[in-house]
């Protein structure tokens, strides 16, 4: 999946990582002769490349990024009360994760996709909602669950400079 980079980090070992609008971060090494980025050795360069795309392997496994929070959650539902909008396909907003969570029975979960991918949720097994990916929920019986949606922390901790 392709994402839109949005910022910069070093690791603890002085590399580059590239913040992505998903939440992800990926290494931008520049290794020649075997990966060539020159651009991310200097400030102007790693500037120049805001906006662009990388493509996003963490985003294709649907692995939560761990930093984010949750700010938002649905009430509860059950199979008579499930909002029409979450049986239809639809998507949440750029570097909006979610999570379906089940208290009872079970959900079927769709992806959409050639072909979708179907799972079946249960109180032990949540779905993971990834940002600006399709997907749809149908009733298989009794069911109580809620959408707890995550973002990037609004004010993360600053860890203090070294004098
Ligand atoms: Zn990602």
């Amino acid at each position: 999946m392709q994402r839109s980079i949005i910022g910069y980090c070093q690791d603890d070992a002085g590399d580059w990582k590239a913040e992505l609008d998903c939440g992800h971060f990926q290494h931008i090494r520049h290794q020649p002769p075997f990966i060539l980025r020159p651009w991310s050795t200097t400030p102007e360069g790693r500037e120049s490349k805001l906006g662009q795309t990388l493509h996003c392997v963490l985003c294709d496994e649907g692995a939560f990024p761990p930093s984010f929070e949750t700010y938002k959650q649905t009430p509860i539902f059950d199979q008579n009360t499930i909002p029409k909008g979450l049986l239809r396909a639809h998507s949440t907003k750029k570097g909006v994760w979610a999570k379906i969570v089940l208290l009872e029975g079970s959900l079927l979960y769709t992806i959409e996709g050639a072909p979708p991918q179907s799972t079946t949720l249960t109180p032990t097994a949540h779905g993971v909602v990834v940002p600006e990916v399709e997907h749809h929920v149908a009733s298989e019986g009794p069911v109580r669950f809620y959408v707890a949606f995550y973002k990037k922390p609004s004010s993360p901790e600053q860890s203090p400079h070294k004098e």
